[in-house]
């Protein structure tokens, strides 16, 4: 594995390995790797066999564009070296790891990517500007590797939503996969913003999962209301947890539109504060 800084060596080594007839997987992160990261890197891995047929590559840069004036953009958590090693260990073969100075020479970007509607509900409605700047670097990031292929979680559900919806209103020669959430053994999805939990929010984190699980099963046992589903996941979580809850909230899983009745297949998106730390989750329930 190669680890680049700078963005010119970057496209220098993807065009080498572009000429060598490889296929380009990106996997854009933020760091601070966790199973969740490391499944995608695998799933790119498992497309050739190993046969190094494919270029995977990873990007680690906390984007502070996508971090509102009072989140945790400083204390984010950062390991370049922890991370390094568990990135090669799962097969990326090139990990870009720039500055803010490289990415944002003048401290900012007079230009910005803005994807309307899906960014107006869920964590686009609590974190005003996120989205602008997760689609901005997105962007940015897509132009300087040319990925064939770019792969995200599902933890993060609506930022696939955006970043598919950008992808295609802008014509972007780039296919987007997405990967299941990887969860902790109780439920709790794996998250690099685990690590700020104390040991008792920790042991109450797992609510989230468990009151989407109930949930899910309720739909699926006849509740087409979404207001009795989104009453009982609040209640649940109230109950069991000091978590404060930001939102709560069911759409359309293919838009992110608006629900009356749960008669088609829906996500079911919650954010909650436990202590500093934010949590989001989600479940798709299929009609
Ligand atoms: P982040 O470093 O948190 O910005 O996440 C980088 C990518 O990893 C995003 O596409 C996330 O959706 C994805 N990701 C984060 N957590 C998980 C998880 N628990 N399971 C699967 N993918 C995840």
């Amino acid at each position: 594995m190669v680890i680049i800084n700078t963005i010119a060596d970057t496209r220098e080594s993807i065009l080498w390995a572009k000429q060598q007839g490889k296929k380009v997987v990106l996997i854009p992160t933020m760091g601070f790797l966790h199973d969740g990261h490391l499944s995608m890197v695998k799933a790119a891995r498992r497309q050739d066999n190993g046969d190094k047929e494919i270029l995977v590559v990873m990007s680690i840069f906390v984007n502070p564009l996508q971090f509102g004036p009072n989140e945790d953009y400083e204390k984010y958590p950062r390991d370049l070296t922890r991370d390094a090693s568990l990135a090669e260990e799962a097969g990326v073969d090139l990990l870009f790891a720039p500055s803010v100075k490289e990415m944002y020479p003048a401290g900012g970007s007079l230009t910005a990517v803005q994807v309307s509607r899906i960014t107006e509900v869920l964590c686009g409605a609590s974190r005003p500007g996120h989205f602008e700047g997760v689609a901005t670097v997105v962007t940015k990031l897509f132009n300087i590797v040319q990925p064939h292929e770019a792969y995200f979680g599902q933890k993060d559900y609506q930022q696939v939503a955006v970043i598919r919806q950008m992808v295609k209103d802008l014509n972007m020669p780039i296919t987007i996969r997405s990967f299941p959430t990887v969860r902790e053994s109780d439920g709790l999805a794996l998250s690099s913003r685990n690590a700020y939990l104390s040991s008792e929010e920790r042991q109450q984190a797992p609510i989230l999962y468990r009151a989407l699980q109930e949930a899910s099963a309720r739909i699926t046992g006849g509740e087409i209301s979404p207001d009795r589903i989104k009453a009982a996941i609040k209640q649940r979580i109230s109950e069991e947890s000091n978590g404060k809850i930001d939102y709560v909230e069911i759409y359309r899983a293919d838009d992110l539109s608006e629900v009356e009745q749960i008669t088609v297949s829906i996500v079911i998106a919650l954010a909650v504060h436990f202590g500093t730390t934010r949590l989001i989750d989600n479940i798709i329930v299929e009609v």
